[in-house]
């Protein structure tokens, strides 16, 4: 299993994560994407995109904007129920979140239980704060999650607006302009990628717990009686991708929500689970929400939100089945699951699918200083950049840029020598075995689109 302070060393040497605001000692538990991360994150965008949008039947593709009419959050119930609950240590005032604290001492499920509860599990248990060991805690108030902001000079109740707890209540709030617009029959989608903030009281574990993260969600929307059918029809979607991710089965799960654990708005949800160096943990949700939002929405803005059937003109609302991804969590995953240690060959490598490597290729001039090696590989770099993310390097020596670039996980590496002045071929080295073969500079283009391809 590969340790989190592995990765986390890896993310920031090598740019793929900085703590933000590096300058100024950082802002707890937000991270900036460098350069390398950005790439892998838009890879994992770009084919969940392609996967459940544009492969997928009657799917729209949304983008919200991340502030909303204020009612909105009423009417979700997220002013009421977003909660978390809250302990205090009274030795050392650090503030955590009580069923946490309960779920990794004792290693029980606690989610949703109510204050009194969790309260009295912590005093019959004498758990200890993690941070000081003092075992005398507040009583366990409720925290809502939800960041505050005001629009306009005048900070009062009557200006304030929410930053989204989630991406999805931006596109049940649209689901009349895509009836209006699309007149869309049943089942069908609305699907984003967006920023989502909570203000979470255990935040940490690197990126998997963030205050600002992003999240790529689908609304999908079914005939009421017919949910179950579609729920499942989504749990095999997400097995699908979790093969394109290249995650082994043993390394993630399904887990049903208990009763008490359920969201407001849900009456079934399953997590799927990665088994993150802390444990398995929550990766992704699929929810089943009802027609909790739309019937909410319809009352609080007065507008019929229902569907109209088109034989039987019978008005309804659709339930709807909601899978919801996490994308920080899914960088997490992919560094940790493609980490390899190659003892052997005193190296690591990332071993990520070519599609979601933020490179495909990298290109070196043998030796640095010398004009002509420089010149025919920045001309073969500047063919390839035009067909894949490319990379072209020449610090240090060879070896140690074959190095770099597997660790950062660039699945090709072509070297431009003094044959290659001559014959006009190079040579080009796979990542994971390290065979090296000889190519006519011609045929990169074609060969890399063939492996690349050949992978998905
Ligand atoms: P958790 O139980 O871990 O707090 P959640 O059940 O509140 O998560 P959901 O509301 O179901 O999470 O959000 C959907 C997805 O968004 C999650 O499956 C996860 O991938 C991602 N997510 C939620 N909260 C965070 C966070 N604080 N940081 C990073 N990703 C998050």
């Amino acid at each position: 299993m590969t340790n989190l302070k592995t990765i986390t060393s890896l993310a920031k040497r090598r740019g793929f994560f900085f703590p933000s605001s590096t300058i100024y000692g950082g802002l707890a538990n937000v991270w900036d994407y460098g350069p390398l991360g950005v790439e892998l994150a838009r890879n994992i965008k770009n084919l969940w995109w392609k996967f459940f949008i544009h492969q997928e039947d009657n799917m729209f593709g949304f983008d919200a904007a991340i502030l909303m009419n204020p009612q909105v959050w009423v009417a979700s119930g997220h002013t009421t129920s977003f909660n978390d609950p809250l302990v205090e240590c009274q030795s050392c005032h650090k503030r955590l979140r009580a069923d946490h604290l309960i779920e990794d001492q004792l290693k029980i499920k606690v989610e949703g239980l109510d204050p009194q509860e969790l309260d009295k599990i912590i005093q019959e248990n004498h758990l200890k704060c993690p941070f000081c060991g003092g075992d005398k805690f507040t009583p366990t108030r409720k925290f809502n999650l939800l960041f505050k902001t005001y629009i306009g000079p005048v900070e009062d109740n009557k200006h304030q607006v929410y930053l989204r707890g989630e991406t999805a209540q931006g596109m049940f709030v649209n689901f009349l302009n895509i009836l209006n617009t699309f007149s869309p029959s049943l089942p069908f989608g609305i699907g984003q990628i967006g920023k989502a903030f909570r203000n979470e009281i255990t935040p940490g574990n690197f990126i998997f717990r963030l205050i600002e993260f992003n999240q790529m969600e689908i609304e999908y929307f079914v005939p009421p009686k017919e949910w179950k059918k579609y729920y499942q029809m989504w749990e095999e979607k997400i097995e699908k991708w979790m093969k394109m991710l290249k995650v082994k089965k043993s390394h993630w799960r399904w887990r049903q929500h208990s009763k008490e654990e359920l969201s407001h708005y849900s009456k079934l949800t399953k997590d799927t689970e990665y088994l993150y160096p802390f444990g398995f943990k929550e990766l992704y949700g699929l929810a089943y929400r009802t027609d909790f939002d739309l019937r909410n929405h319809s009352q609080q803005s007065g507008q019929d939100l229902r569907y109209t059937d088109p034989q039987t003109r019978e008005k309804f609302f659709p339930h709807v089945i909601e899978p919801s991804f996490g994308l920080e969590r899914t960088v997490l995953m992919l560094l940790l699951e493609h980490y390899v240690e190659d003892k052997e060959n005193s190296r690591v490598y990332l071993d990520l699918p070519p599609y979601l490597a933020p490179y495909t290729v990298g290109v070196f001039p043998l030796v640095k200083n010398k004009p002509k090696l420089v010149q025919l590989s920045k001309k073969i770099y500047n063919q390839l950049k035009e067909n894949f993310p490319t990379t072209w390097d020449n610090n240090g020596n060879i070896g140690k840029r074959y190095r770099r670039q597997d660790e950062i996980g660039t699945p090709y590496t072509i070297t431009v020598d003094y044959q290659s002045l001559e014959d006009h071929t190079v040579t080009i080295r796979e990542r994971n075995s390290m065979k090296q073969e000889r190519l006519e500079i011609v045929q990169l283009v074609n060969y890399l689109k063939t492996k690349v391809e050949g992978q998905k």
